[in-house]
């Protein structure tokens, strides 16, 4: 794509980014058939390559972000499935990143949205406050309807009838400690908490040190760690996202010091491609650039880190039908496809690939609480593809991906290190059936 900016405008090397992602682009338009907004909404506005045609225009005008681009920026779900089919490898990622910085610089929203908007990024990244606000929910909850009726409000009653009707007690793994290996030592990781996920499922964190202790991988929890930064991020409130990526950069290069690391495991998949992006994000920063790449490097979903050991033999093979739902953050976001498929089966179960996999199920990250609607019809067409499997439970790897597709269907749902935890001597997960007579399994 032909590109027109001037050499004062290039000179700021966000604005060369974008330009040399725009010129990647050679306007095929192969991504809009794979863009769940587009194949909701129709509108060429609403697809990878009208949000391009969009920032290009605000960008190389020197433009305020108006309406119309908002609208339509806001809709994206950064799901990024745009990236895996793009032809041509337009980092589309990097230029909505960049796009949603410029919107909140400049432009100037409406009151509700701008105190939905605040509300969110003051609450969800930490623990405690997001703990006392999921308990608030709870009272709430009565009030949603009256909330729906109100447009700039429906985010709130989203957020209401999202919250789980108990929150679960803080647990000890989320304190900082070291967990010492069980097994003849064979490695030492850190592992992010992280925050929401913390509060809303203590137990998949907790699932991951039991099994990597047990496998002889001593798990370090590490002081000042904290929120990953994904969420402000994609609210474009980029000084805040970094703040807390620079925390997070302290806190590990503070382990390595200490006693190396082989790794930074992630257990949420949409921290996991925030956390493989510090390298970029950082790389203006002069203090930080050199330690957020070598943290980047470092950085791994936590099946990619188990797939790299050799597993002994389960101890138990449950025997049960699994529809894997893969979240976009890790099959487009980090490419990572067939390992949890392949440790699910070699655990013992049987995986089942749901119709229209590469779809979003509509979570994205607060996306299902500021664009209610559009995630409300992802989210079913997810359902609907995922119980055609007839599989006994789902298991994905992000925790927003679990809350989404839980508030539509009555099928368990659980994180695969959950799963794995279990076939290799833990507890069974909450909710999930007992395990099948291997002659009755598949
Ligand atoms: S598929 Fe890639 S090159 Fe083609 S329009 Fe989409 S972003 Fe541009
Ligand atoms: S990130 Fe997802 S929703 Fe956004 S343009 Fe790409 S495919 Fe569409």
């Amino acid at each position: 794509m032909q590109t027109n900016f001037s050499l004062a405008q290039l000179a700021d090397p966000h604005v060369a980014e974008s330009e040399k992602i725009l010129r990647t682009c050679v306007h095929c338009g192969f991504c809009t058939a794979t863009c769940p907004t587009y194949v909701t909404l129709g509108n060429e506005l609403d697809s990878p390559r009208g949000r391009i045609y969009l920032i290009k225009d605000m960008l190389e005008n020197y433009r305020p972000a108006d309406e119309t681009v908002v609208t339509h920026i806001d809709r994206c779900l950064s799901c990024l499935s745009c990236m895996t089919t793009c032809p041509s490898g337009v980092h589309y990622m990097h230029l909505v990143d960049h796009a949603r910085a410029h919107i909140e610089k400049t432009y100037r929203r409406p009151l509700l949205d701008r105190l939905v908007r605040g509300l969110l990024a003051v609450t969800l990244p930490y623990p405690d406050r997001m703990r006392a606000s999921l308990k608030l929910a709870g009272i709430g909850r009565a009030f949603a309807g009256l909330f729906r009726a109100v447009p700039g409000l429906k985010p709130i009653a989203a957020m209401l009838e999202l919250a789980p009707r108990s929150v679960p007690a803080a647990s000890d793994v989320a304190r900082p400690a070291v967990h010492a290996a069980e097994a003849p030592k064979r490695g030492r990781v850190a592992i992010l908490t992280g925050c929401a996920q913390s509060v809303l499922d203590p137990g998949i964190n907790e699932a991951t040190v039991r099994l990597l202790t047990r496998l002889g991988v001593e798990v370090v929890v590490p002081a000042g760690e904290g929120c990953c930064g994904a969420l402000t991020h994609h609210m474009g409130r980029e000084e805040q996202a970094l703040d807390f990526a620079r925390a997070n950069v302290d806190a590990w290069m503070r382990e390595i010091d200490k006693g190396g690391l082989d790794a930074i495991v992630i257990t949420a998949s949409g921290c996991g491609t925030t956390i493989k992006d510090y390298g970029f994000m950082l790389r203006l920063d002069p203090a930080y650039a050199e330690k957020a790449a070598r943290v980047s490097g470092l950085a791994k979903d936590v099946t990619e880190y188990l797939a790299g050991l050799d597993l002994p033999e389960p101890a138990m093979r449950p025997g049960l039908a699994v529809a894997y739902h893969s979240a976009c953050s890790m099959q487009h976001g980090q490419k990572i496809t067939s390992l949890p498929k392949m440790l699910l089966q070699g655990a013992g179960f049987t995986v089942r690939e749901p119709r229209e996999g590469h779809l979003c199920c509509g979570s994205a990250g607060t996306y299902n609480i500021l664009q209610p609607e559009i995630s409300a019809k992802l989210r079913d067409r997810k359902v609907a593809n995922i119980e055609a499997t007839g599989a006994d439970l789902v298991a994905t790897g992000n925790i927003g991906c679990m809350t989404q597709i839980a508030s539509g269907s009555s099928l368990p749902i659980v994180h695969t290190v959950a799963l794995l935890d279990w076939a290799y001597g833990g507890p069974k997960p909450a909710g999930v059936p007992e395990a099948r007579a291997l002659e009755a399994a598949e």
